[in-house]
C-alpha cells in the first residue's frame, strides 16, 4: 500500500485504478513531551488506515509545510520548526501531483496534518486539476469530520478551545499515545496557554503572543483512550467520503 515499497512494475500495475493518498506535514516544535515529526506521522498513519478499506496506495509523506503561525503552532521562533515559503510547498504538492498523473494516476486525496498548509494546498490542486480536467482530487482536513457529539464527549472536562489551538495539546497528543507512544514524553506533559489572544496577526510576532513551552492548550487531558476514540469516530468518515467523492 506505501508506494515507496512497491516496485516499479507493482506501482505500474495499480497507480491508474486507486485512490492515492498524499499526506502533507510540517516539522515543526510540538512543546516539550512531542517530536517534531507529529504533523507526519499523524496525516500517514491515518492515511494509511484510510487506503486500507479502499484499496489506496500512500505516497511517502511530504514533511515539511508552510511556515507555523504563532497562534496555531507557536510560530516560527522554536528550534526545530522547519518551513517552506507559500509558493515552495505549492510548487513541491504541485509536481507530485503532475508526476503520478504522468504515470497515471488520477484519483487523490490529499491529507494535511498541518493546519497552516490549508490554502497553499488548494492552490496546487486548483493548478493541477486546471491542466487535468480528468483527475479529481480531495483535499482532507479530518478535523472537519468530527461531529459536535464526539468534541463535547473528547473534551468533556476541559473544554474545546478550538482546532487553531488545539496544537500539541489533546488530541494531537492523544494520537501520539495511540499511534506511537514510544516519541511521548508521558514525563514532560505540560499544559500550556497562549498570553495574550490577538483577533489579528502582528508581523514580526510580539513576544508576548509566543507560548512559552509551544503547548497551546491543556495536553495533560490527553489520554491513549482519547486517541483511539477519536480514530474510531474519524476513520469510517473518511472512507465514506472517500468512497462518495472519488467512487470506489
Ligand atoms: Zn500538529
Ligand atoms: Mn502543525
Amino acid at each position: 500500500m506505501r508506494a515507496s515499497e512497491m516496485t516499479w512494475q507493482e506501482y505500474r500495475d495499480c497507480i491508474a485504478t486507486s485512490i492515492i493518498f498524499l499526506p502533507v506535514g510540517a516539522m515543526e516544535q510540538h512543546g516539550p513531551h512531542l517530536p517534531l515529526s507529529v504533523d507526519m506521522i499523524l496525516p500517514a498513519r491515518m492515511s494509511e488506515l484510510a487506503a486500507e478499506q479502499v484499496g489506496g496506495i500512500v505516497l511517502p509523506t511530504i514533511p515539511y509545510g508552510y511556515k507555523s503561525q504563532p497562534t496555531s503552532g507557536g510560530g516560527q521562533r522554536f528550534p526545530g520548526t522547519t518551513s517552506l515559503n507559500g509558493n515552495t510547498l505549492i510548487n513541491v504538492v504541485l509536481d507530485i501531483l503532475r508526476e503520478t498523473y504522468r504515470h497515471g494516476g488520477r484519483r487523490f486525496v490529499v491529507y494535511n496534518g498541518h493546519y497552516e498548509n490549508a490554502m497553499f494546498l488548494t492552490e496546487a490542486i486548483d493548478l493541477f486539476v486546471s491542466a487535468a480536467p480528468d483527475a479529481r482530487v480531495m483535499l482532507l482536513d479530518e478535523t472537519l469530520l468530527i461531529s459536535d457529539e464526539m468534541l463535547d464527549e473528547l473534551f468533556a472536562d476541559c473544554g474545546f478551545p478550538g482546532w487553531d489551538l488545539e496544537h500539541a495539546a489533546v488530541i494531537e497528543t492523544s494520537l501520539m499515545q495511540y499511534f506511537a507512544p514510544e516519541l511521548v514524553r508521558e514525563d514532560r506533559i505540560v499544559d500550556g496557554q497562549i498570553k495574550r489572544e490577538m483577533p489579528y496577526a502582528i508581523f514580526p510576532p510580539p513576544d508576548d503572543v509566543i507560548p512559552e513551552s509551544g503547548v497551546l492548550y491543556k495536553a495533560t487531558f490527553a489520554s491513549r483512550e482519547k486517541g483511539e476514540k477519536y480514530v474510531k469516530h474519524v476513520l469510517p468518515k473518511i472512507v465514506e467520503v472517500v468512497r462518495r467523492e472519488l467512487g470506489v
